[in-house]
């Protein structure tokens, strides 16, 4: 069918929720421009030139309807969800996960939208948000750079962040107890001998590490993200401030540490009776209780380095690296105040979010936001009511929170119980009250009428 010229919304990113985006508004007699920038220029983590490619696991988590993933996707499915009707189509065997081929899931998602009427699939590269039409910017943790200062320019530097940074995991056996104590800080906690480990240090240890870690060699960050590479300070605003790698902490100020992720109140040291001049902390990392990961210790030092550097921890001499810190890229909003609950720009209601970008967390999420974007762009064009998808259901829920989280902790939101309203009357078992939250948010989300 020959397709015509005329366009109402721009979707950029022919990923998870830029598919879905518009394939909700193209259903709601919108004509669209699906912008994709693969094959021709290629993220650091897609293969292939496909729409909608599942970058790592092919699993898109639980498929039962009382856990927060399944209850999420059950929604997606009651609304009409392009990408819920590809993987079913795609599904493979995973015992209660929905896990999928994901070439078929690809495949499915783009014959789907190629040869809908209303949607004209251009594979090229978006550097500037375009101006005047409606716009959903779906390009999602691997914006490409051009992009990325686009979109700058109108979130302001501060509110676009590039990277997100994990601490190391040691293995239990390896700790040495001769030197590390288990506490929780001022006595709280669960387990009697204290849900922490604890590692002391003397004054002069504590300088001599902040002077190692400031010192160390980092991992270069490259090209795109060039303005870090520049030497150990340059670019920190890239970083997220509440996740901030701890080579750049003490390189701040040798004092930062301390009074950070280091900092001793509440943790007297058994052995000497007195409060250590900083400590760092261990936590459990795996239900078996055999790896500990390094507590707010997100790094993005050489693995040598962090061999060399986190053995000068008392009581991780010999510590055994399960897994270094890294840092990955993942570019998203300050989304809280930045973006409402029908996911719009504040300040220009032209400019939907959508996916990783928005804040959201994980394939199932992002589509989610994906499928709310496209319903309320077509909304906003059609002159409609938008629409505030519940905060009793998942998709409202996820929606509310990061539209209106604390800003200075944000962090992307994955779907979980914890973020929908409490309970009138929760059960004592957790599998109920999963069935509980489950069965109220499904009876509200059969009640709401989409346009
Ligand atoms: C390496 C990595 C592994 C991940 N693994 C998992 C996992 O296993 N499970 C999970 O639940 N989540 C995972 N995530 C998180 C997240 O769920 C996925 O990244 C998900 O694909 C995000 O969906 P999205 O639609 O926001 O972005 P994407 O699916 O990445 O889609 C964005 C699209 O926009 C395109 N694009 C970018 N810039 C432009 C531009 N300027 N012009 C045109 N097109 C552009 C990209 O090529 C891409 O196709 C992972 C993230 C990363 C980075």
């Amino acid at each position: 069918m020959k397709k015509d010229n005329r366009c109402d919304l721009i979707v950029i990113g022919g990923g998870l929720a830029g598919c879905e985006a518009a394939w909700q508004a193209a259903n709601r007699n919108l004509k669209i421009k699906l912008f994709e920038m693969r094959p021709s220029l290629m993220t650091g983590a897609h293969e292939t030139g496909n729409l909608a490619e599942l970058v790592c696991s092919n699993s898109l988590g639980s498929n039962l309807i009382d856990r927060a993933s399944g209850l999420l996707k059950e929604e997606l499915r009651i609304c009409g969800s392009l990408l819920m009707k590809a993987a079913e189509k795609s599904k493979i065997p995973a015992g209660n996960a929905l896990a999928v081929d994901r070439n078929s899931f690809s495949q499915f998602v783009e014959s789907e939208l190629a040869s809908h009427p209303n949607i004209e699939i251009i594979r090229e590269e978006v550097k500037i948000i375009p101006e005047q039409i409606p716009v959903i910017l779906a390009s999602g943790p691997l914006t490409s750079k051009d992009l990325s200062e686009s979109i700058q320019s109108i979130t302001g530097k501060e509110n676009l962040f590039f990277y997100d940074a994990i601490a190391p995991v040691i293995t239990y056996d390896s700790i040495n107890f001769k030197t590390a104590y288990k506490a929780s800080r001022y006595g709280k906690g669960n387990a009697s001998e204290g849900d922490y480990i604890n590692c002391p240090f003397t004054k002069e240890e504590y300088y001599q590490f902040a002077e190692a870690l400031r010192t160390a060699e980092r991992i270069a960050l490259h090209s795109f993200e060039g303005e870090i590479d520049q030497g150990v300070n340059a670019g920190k605003e890239s970083y997220f401030e509440g996740c901030l790698p701890v080579e750049v902490l003490a390189n701040r100020n040798p004092d930062a540490l301390a009074f950070g992720p280091m900092r001793p109140v509440g943790l007297i040291d058994p052995r000497t009776n007195k409060r250590p001049y900083a400590v760092i902390q261990l936590r459990q990392d795996n239900l078996a209780g055999s790896l500990y990961n390094i507590v707010g210790f997100q790094t993005n030092l050489k693995q040598q380095e962090q061999n060399r550097v986190f053995h000068m921890i008392p009581g991780l001499e010999n510590a055994v690296f399960e897994r270094y810190g890294q840092m990955h890229r993942n570019t998203y909003i300050a989304s809280p105040g930045l973006i409402n609950e029908f996911l719009q720009l504040t300040n220009d209601q032209r400019i939907f979010f959508a996916g990783q970008l928005s804040g959201v967390e994980g394939y199932v999420g992002n589509i989610a936001s994906g499928l709310a974007a496209g319903i309320n762009a077509s909304a906003l064009i059609h002159q409609q009511p938008l629409v505030r998808f519940p905060d009793k259901t998942m998709i409202g829920a996820l929606l509310h929170y990061i539209s209106h989280a604390e800003k200075k902790h944000f962090q992307p939101m994955k779907a979980n119980f914890g973020i929908l309203p409490p309970l009138d009357d929760p059960s004592r078992s957790k599998q109920d009250r999963g069935q509980q939250y489950s069965a109220r948010s499904l009876e509200t989300i059969r009640k709401l009428i989409l346009p």
